[in-house]
């Protein structure tokens, strides 16, 4: 009440300091009319109230606002591998050079110098036309060529038919970024409008139609808008030196806070993929909620994709009925290792959700586990185990490698499961790990009963395969 009248008083001081200054207050509250004016402050103070209470959620649910934008290098591998249908760059880029820098900054003194170069020109390194691989540089959503027409232009360099870009591709990305790659082979890009393309997917060859004086990439990053003026220097985003920056899978990431899909796209694929199926749990706890999965998961700042696959690969569309609330099951809102009783319990769906990407914040750039998720990074590396298995912060391979940890020992005598024995059996046939030590004491467990740094990485490959094989089974993507 004390404070309800402190508000008042404010409000008072607000209002004489209104009066003041614009006549429209008078307006707006009569100050003779003392029931308006407390009925005013009462809406005042409301207002207030519901402030505070937006604030404070906005300070409880911490944003996850790092996410795995960065753009690779769009000069791919020789070796390829294809996944769900679609062709991907693995391995070592070719090595190539920038032949030409950017020089399309607009004169910020009106002079219109230097204005023609708004992209990068990456060479061909002695390679012919049609034989390197050009990737997307980012997941997205494929923009031109609308048809087959606008990718068979000639690899003579003589601007005929094709426009200065000749063959060429453009991917729209989640934040509305642009990419564009040009001077393609003749009948080599692979995609076309409509498509959606992942990060590393191969989309066509390097070539030489168009406006173009030898075989090479013109690469150029737009943002904001699809035009040139909209161009910012490539090499800020990319370096030959460090191609893939934020992982070292090619293609096997998604990002974990943003998704292409509009929340029409969203919620037919799920309502699609629960006729498809049949799957009860899916149709039921899923597709049912699709609208309210879609809403809190980009409210809270995570993938909704990414729930939607947690929940399929952690428990198989079945809620937890170990647990008194319904959605407490782990990978939505409990962190790895918790039990119904150490972890979260929610009563709703959204607020399982709502946990899990305080969960999942901590392992994304500049979150709490960022600095162990690089350590295990280069320790995996320098093992020299699958890539796959190993990611930066930010990336789903670099959150998984931490998030589906298989356990220091073969057998772990705690409370939550058997540790790494069972898994390792999953993955490698039954035999793999046939003795399971009975310590009971970590720190006195027999000697070499304990999880090599690549078992531990390939259960987390297996566990990114698992994610996106559902990933792709919903959503085509
Ligand atoms: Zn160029």
């Amino acid at each position: 009440m004390l404070k309800k009248y402190l508000i008042y008083f404010m409000c008072f001081i607000a209002l004489f300091y209104l009066n003041f200054n614009f006549i429209s207050a008078y307006e707006y509250i009569d100050p003779n009319n003392e029931d308006s004016v407390m009925d005013k402050f009462n809406e005042i103070y409301d207002a207030k109230e519901q402030y505070e209470d937006l604030v404070g959620d906005y300070e409880e649910t911490e944003i996850i606002n790092v996410s795995n934008s960065a753009y690779w290098w769009p000069v791919g591998s020789e070796e390829t591998t294809e996944k769900n249908g679609k062709l991907f760059a693995i391995g070592t880029p070719i090595s190539v050079n920038v032949t030409s820098g950017f020089g399309g900054r607009l004169d910020p003194f009106g002079t219109n110098a230097n204005v023609n170069h708004f992209g990068i020109d990456i060479g061909n390194a002695g390679h012919g036309a049609g034989e390197v691989n050009i990737i997307a540089a980012r997941s997205g959503e494929v923009i031109y060529p609308l048809d087959s027409s606008q990718t068979s232009y000639n690899d003579n360099g003589t601007r005929t038919d094709g426009g200065g870009f000749g063959n060429h591709v453009k991917i729209k990305h989640s934040d509305g970024s642009i990419t564009l790659y040009a001077h393609m082979a003749k009948d080599s890009i692979t995609v076309k409008a409509g498509d959606v393309v992942e990060q590393g997917q191969v989309i066509g060859k390097m070539g030489h139609s168009g406006d173009s004086t030898a075989v090479h990439l013109h690469f150029e990053i737009r943002l904001g808008a699809d035009s040139s003026k909209s161009s910012v220097n490539p090499l800020d985003y990319v370096d030959p030196s460090n191609p893939r920056p934020t992982s070292s899978g090619g293609g096997s990431d998604f990002s974990l806070v943003s998704t292409i899909l509009s929340k029409e796209e969203f919620v037919a694929k799920m309502n699609d993929y629960c006729t498809r199926s049949g799957k009860k749990g899916f149709c039921n706890n899923f597709a049912k909620n699709a609208e309210e999965i879609y809403d809190v998961s980009i409210d809270s700042g995570v993938n909704p994709e990414l729930v939607v696959v947690t929940a399929g690969a952690e428990q198989n569309w079945t809620l937890s009925s170990a647990c008194s609330y319904t959605n407490n099951y782990w990978g939505i809102g409990i962190g790895n290792g918790k039990g119904c009783n150490s972890g979260g319990k929610y009563k709703s769906l959204a607020e399982g959700i709502v946990a899990y990407s305080q969960v999942l914040s901590d392992y994304n750039v500049g979150g709490k586990r960022e600095q162990t998720i690089t350590n295990r990074y280069n320790e995996r590396e320098s093992a020299g185990c699958n890539a796959s298995g190993h990611g930066l912060p930010g990336t789903l391979s670099g959150m998984q490698s931490l998030y589906s940890w298989i356990g220091n020992y073969r057998f772990n005598p705690g409370n939550y499961g058997l540790g790494g024995c069972v898994y390792l059996n999953i993955m490698y046939g039954d035999n793999y790990c046939s003795t399971k030590p009975t310590c009971t004491d970590y720190n006195n467990c027999p000697a070499g009963s304990e999880t090599t740094v690549c078992e531990q990485n390939d259960y987390t490959a297996w566990q990114i395969d698992k994610k996106l094989q559902i990933r792709y089974d919903i959503f085509g993507l």
